[in-house]
């Protein structure tokens, strides 16, 4: 399986795909975002002058999980030409001390930044973007991919155009199901907020978990806090198990109608089989635009909850970042997603990366070393580490 072998001459990934050393071509710019193992950047491909996005993967944050990445990639090679609301990898390669992974720029930002922005919003539109992001899950079911993370800051838009498409992004938990032998995946993932009950019972979990989620996502986008939102991890494990939420407190709740209501606990139904799949889903009333939506402007209530909740949030991960930072444990904090506030603001922001010089490094579009001389590697690890001191305020790696 190399890379060449499926690729359909589109974009830069055509360039010489008997070369397997090559200067890079592409010039990173600004940091577009930032997730728990990776910064995103914007770049630029230097012969065609096209734009892109750069997620830089920091192989030293990576150690022991580089299956992540790989996982992420091969689910973007087979699926993101596919469908319009799935994100598109262009092209991929590594450094010495980092791996991209080049996509599509999603100019429009991410899902809930957007809603904020706007004027107004009322259930239709949160209807509207819930089926593109079911109609991609159900893509991804029907080529046996259970995403596994879906939240709000995993869903971007294209443009900042009004009708732009939403795409679905961050494959890095994704799993390609082997239709025949596993069903039963066990391992513990995801933001709890997100996570389905069978994922904390261990009892396996597949393509429902999706479901689940965007049942939360749904809630989330209606009043602008997530359902299990508790005092503690503990207690929001424990209300998940019981799907034990309410559409409360009612004053934030009377701008939504009963068919919104019912898709939501259809989804957040505790038994993975008696919840709806992607398909049903898409055929429920307030997917299908089948019933009555209420035109209540939802967007007072939800601003209001979200930026409550925000505040809170960033608080209690800056609060747990400092622990952590004086426990010694600055590595282990990038680890794990601290926060279950989907808002940039609440997250622990990466320390910023040294502009590295991509002319610079000599990469293997294929993402590894073959065909060098000792001599050859020796020069291009002494040129990576180079131009790369100062990545994550360290200079990573590289012995
Ligand atoms: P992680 O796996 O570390 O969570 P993501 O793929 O979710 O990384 O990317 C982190 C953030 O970077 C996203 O939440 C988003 O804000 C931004 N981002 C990711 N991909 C793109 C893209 N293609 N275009 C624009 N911004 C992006
Ligand atoms: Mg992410």
């Amino acid at each position: 399986m190399s890379w060449g072998d499926d690729r359909n001459g589109q974009g830069p990934m055509k360039s010489s795909p008997q070369a397997q050393i090559q200067p890079c071509r592409y010039k990173t710019g600004k940091t577009l975002g930032a997730g728990s193992y990776s910064v995103v950047k914007e770049c630029v491909h230097i012969d065609t002058g096209r734009y892109y996005a750069a997620k830089v993967i920091n192989k030293r944050l990576m150690a022991g999980r580089e299956h992540m990445v790989r996982n992420e990639i091969a689910v973007l090679k087979r699926v993101s030409m596919g469908h319009r609301n799935i994100l598109t990898l262009v092209d991929y390669f590594e450094t010495m001390n980092n791996l991209y992974l080049v996509t599509d720029l999603a100019l429009g930002g991410e899902l809930f930044d957007r809603i904020c922005r706007k004027g107004s919003y009322y259930e239709s539109d949160a209807a509207d973007l819930m089926r593109a992001t079911l109609s991609a899950v159900a893509y991804l079911h029907d080529h046996g991919i259970v995403h596994r993370d879906l939240k709000p800051e995993n869903l971007l838009f294209r443009t900042p155009e009004d009708n732009a498409d939403l795409l679905i992004a961050d494959f890095g938990l994704s799993r390609i199901m082997d239709e025949e032998q596993f069903h039963v995946l066990t391992t513990t993932c995801g933001t709890p907020g997100y996570m389905a009950p069978e994922i904390f019972m261990k009892t396996g979990h597949g393509k429902p978990v999706d479901i689940w989620a965007i049942g939360v996502i749904s809630y989330f986008l209606l009043c602008g806090y997530t359902p299990f939102d508790r005092d503690s991890n503990l207690e929001e494990m424990q209300a998940i198990l019981a799907a034990d939420f309410s559409f409360e407190p009612i004053e934030h709740w009377r701008g939504v109608s009963e068919t919104a209501r019912s898709f939501i606990r259809r989804c957040l139904t505790v038994d993975p089989s008696k919840r709806m799949t992607a398909q049903e889903a898409l055929s429920h009333p307030w997917i299908s635009g089948d019933a009555r939506q209420t035109d209540t402007d939802l967007l007072p209530v939800v601003k209001k909850n979200f930026n409550a909740r925000r505040t809170l949030h960033a608080a209690i991960d800056t609060i747990r970042a400092i622990n952590q930072l004086r426990a010694g444990q600055g590595a282990a904090m990038m680890d794990g997603a601290l926060s279950k506030d989907p808002t940039p603001a609440a997250k622990v922001p990466m320390p910023q990366e040294e502009e590295v010089n991509a002319e610079e490094a000599v990469m293997d579009s294929r993402g590894n070393a073959r065909g060098q001389t000792e001599e050859m590697i020796r020069e291009q690890e002494r040129r990576i580490r180079e131009t790369q001191v100062g990545l994550w305020g360290r200079t990573g790696g590289g012995t």
